[in-house]
């Protein structure tokens, strides 16, 4: 580990701002400390600091080659007076004290510290160098807002969870090694400390193992640039050096370099191996390793074939040479399970073991792997559905389905990541989804990451939450660019419900110091979504809409779906409209028409009637074909007052809201609007109301 010890990573061109000592310092550091006293004064950085550390050896060294790069102004000759040697008396010039020491006042955490900025000086606290490491975090940027006139203050922070992490999937598109650095540098400056490495999945492998050498020369590299292209192209791989092939791996030089800035950072690198499945491309060049034998067939490993857990032991182990990482995350989500149950092999090893189902088996794989891991001394983490089948003790959870398999394995003894997909997803659309690039499906905007509580005080087990972590998934985030869209600024929302207590949350409050951070960072160099222009939820659904069918009884020829029943059978016409997400009081139909009659009581003047629908392709909601609209005095006889089509294509992948309807002149009773399904299979249809005016 030969890598500088870089204190300051992401700010370091930041410096030299202009004096703003009346910010309060409350509006400045995030994530928010625990506890911050203001108190009189400044500490002008004129001259240089006098440089004292009380620390072991190694910590001494660790810091003097980092200072030089801090930002602060810093005595030139950098030798540290060693041990408690107070600085000289008749030198009146500031310090920087920077201890180590077990002292009572020092949160428990070794990751905690303490901070004190008085005219005479700055001193930083800290049981264990990570806690020296977070306050210096802390200190630049207030560096970085107050310039060189430091406000006098009294902070103590400790972090709320020690999991604090970030998962970047650089398998569906790759990412490369300076990428990673430059991303673990913007975590360490938000006190994250778990970086989780989805290194391997169906569109492409991204390690190299030296036993399978076929991983890095075909299983790397596929046929498509972008997830997408190589998606609708039938999932082909290529070969390294073909004029076609599109992807990347990184070395075993490449790997140890990160690994080495993770460290130095602060951070550790979880690395994740898929198995039993998501492993298409493992099984494309070693299709031995699958039930059938035949490449392109499933992602799934035969579990009844012992080649199957060679070949995973054998990767594991040079796995387990590169990253020193107490927890090794093995997937475990999503098997399809389909050709274990007529699988020979795989049949044959359920009998043996005296298994019933394919979970048992999933479970019997599972917890194979888990007992490699501790016989080398690691722990094994996965999705929550390692839990299907039961699960041996000692294995973490990372609940993602929701919080559901948090808590369960929380309940059963298990410790817990909680990373559910509606607040902690970050490929999903975090503003108006008709503007913003192509994403995943539903809408996270900063304010929902932010809402998040993992271990609320309600949940039972809640000890067991060893921390949160926010996922970046990659099927739509093709350029590095992109992914750094995606990341900031919600990334600094995780990272403060990681780091700071719940009590005294306020959206506001972070909104301001996310605003500010935000720039710094764009100033820095990371393309960041651009915070101070988000435009914020649909706007129908923030306030209810009047209309003449509110309230009114509506008559459903078809129903509709209790999986999306947005209030049931009043939802039409209750004035309530769906927000940008279609989770919410749409009111969904599947594999059906729209077909509903309202009743307005009485004969009405009519001069509208009109109702919004959604098309989001990922999610398999689709505009309707057409759309009848027609009126009634009896409800008998209906006669049409307009009929509409859709000309929004159907393989369009952006998210599109559209309203269809009717306006003019008439009067009558009964309204009935019909919506047609366009005919796919399984396809939704989604609609908020039916606004009568
Ligand atoms: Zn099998």
């Amino acid at each position: 580990m030969k890598r500088i010890f870089r204190l300051f990573p992401v700010f370091l061109l930041l410096s030299g701002t202009s004096c703003q000592t009346r910010i309060p310092v409350e509006e400045v550091l995030l994530p928010r400390p625990m506890q911050i006293e203001r108190q009189r004064g400044n500490l002008p950085l004129k001259e240089p600091l006098q440089l004292s550390i009380e620390a072991p050896d190694t910590t001494v060294a660790r810091l003097r080659h980092s200072l030089p790069a801090c930002g602060l102004p810093l005595d030139a000759d950098l030798r540290p007076v060693h041990s408690a040697t107070p600085p000289r008396p008749t030198d009146n010039r500031p310090t920087l004290r920077l201890r180590i020491a077990d002292d009572a006042r020092l949160p428990a955490s070794e990751e905690g510290y303490r901070l004190t900025i008085s005219r005479r000086g700055i001193e930083l606290s800290a049981r264990g160098e990570a806690g020296l490491f977070y306050g210096f975090q802390t200190l630049r940027q207030l560096h970085d807002r107050y310039g060189d006139r430091l406000p006098a203050l009294e902070i103590t922070d400790a972090p709320r969870f020690a999991y604090r992490g970030l998962h970047l999937d650089v398998s569906r598109h790759f990412f490369d090694a300076e990428f990673v650095k430059k991303q673990l540098r913007m975590m360490a400056a938000l006190k994250l400390n778990r970086f989780h490495w989805h290194l391997t999945d169906g569109a492409g492998w991204r390690l190299a193992i030296d036993r399978y050498p076929e991983l890095t020369e075909r299983a790397a590299w596929r046929q498509g640039a972008t997830w997408q292209a190589w998606r609708d192209g039938g999932q082909r791989y290529s070969r390294r050096g073909d004029p076609q092939a599109s992807g990347g791996y990184y070395t075993k030089e490449e790997i140890r370099e990160v690994v080495a800035c993770a460290d130095s950072l602060h951070i550790t690198i979880i690395p994740e191996i898929e198995f039993p499945s998501h492993s298409e491309e493992v099984l494309a060049v070693y299709p031995a390793l699958s039930c059938s034998g035949r490449p392109g067939t499933t992602g799934d490993f035969c579990i009844g074939s012992e080649a199957t857990f060679e070949f995973l032991e054998n990767v594991l182990t040079e796995v387990l040479e590169l990253f020193p990482s107490a927890m090794i995350h093995i997937g475990g989500d999503e098997a399809a399970k389909t050709g274990w149950a007529t699988c020979p092999k795989c049949r044959e090893r359920m009998r043996r073991e005296g298994l019933t189902s394919t979970d048992e088996l999933q479970s019997y794989a599972i917890r194979r792997i888990g007992r490699f891991l501790a016989e080398h001394g690691r722990r094994m983490i996965g999705w929550d559905e390692i839990l299907d089948g039961g699960l041996a003790p000692g294995a973490v959870v990372m609940s993602w389905r929701g919080e559901e398999g948090g808590r369960k394995a929380a309940a059963a003894g298990h410790d817990v990541v909680m990373t559910p997909g509606s607040h902690c997803y970050l490929d999903g659309y975090q503003d108006n989804p008709t503007t913003e690039p192509q994403a995943f499906s539903g809408y996270l905007p900063l304010r929902k990451v932010y809402a998040y509580d993992p271990a609320p005080a309600s949940m039972p087990g809640r000890e067991r939450v060893l921390g949160v972590q926010a996922n970046l998934w990659t099927e739509y985030i093709p350029t590095p660019e992109q992914a750094e869209y995606m990341l900031y600024p919600r990334l600094f929302a995780l990272a403060e419900v990681a780091w700071s207590t719940p009590e005294g949350k306020d959206y506001a409050d972070f909104h301001r110091r996310a605003l500010w951070l935000t720039e710094r960072a764009r100033a820095a160099g990371y393309r960041t979504f651009d915070l101070a222009h988000e435009q914020g939820e649909r706007l129908e659904s923030l306030a209810e809409t009047d209309h003449l069918a509110r309230g009114c009884r509506v008559d459903y020829a078809a129903p509709w779906s209790e999986q999306y029943a947005a209030g049931g059978d009043g939802a039409l016409t209750d004035g309530v409209r769906g927000s940008w997400s279609y989770g919410t009081r749409w009111q969904g139909f599947l594999a059906c028409d729209v077909d509903v009659t309202l009743d307005l009581g009485e004969i009405r003047p009519l001069r509208e009637v009109t109702a919004d629908f959604i098309q989001w392709y990922s999610a398999w909601i689709w505009l309707p074909r057409r759309v009848e609209i027609s009126v009634s005095d009896d409800g008998q006889e209906f006669r049409p007052l307009a009929t509409l089509t859709n000309d929004y294509p159907e393989e369009a992948e952006r998210p599109a809201y559209r309203a269809f309807g009717w306006q003019g002149s008439d009067r009558g009773r009964y309204i009935r609007y019909r919506a047609l399904r366009n005919g796919r299979p399984g396809g939704w249809l989604f609609t908020d109301e039916i606004i009568v005016r």
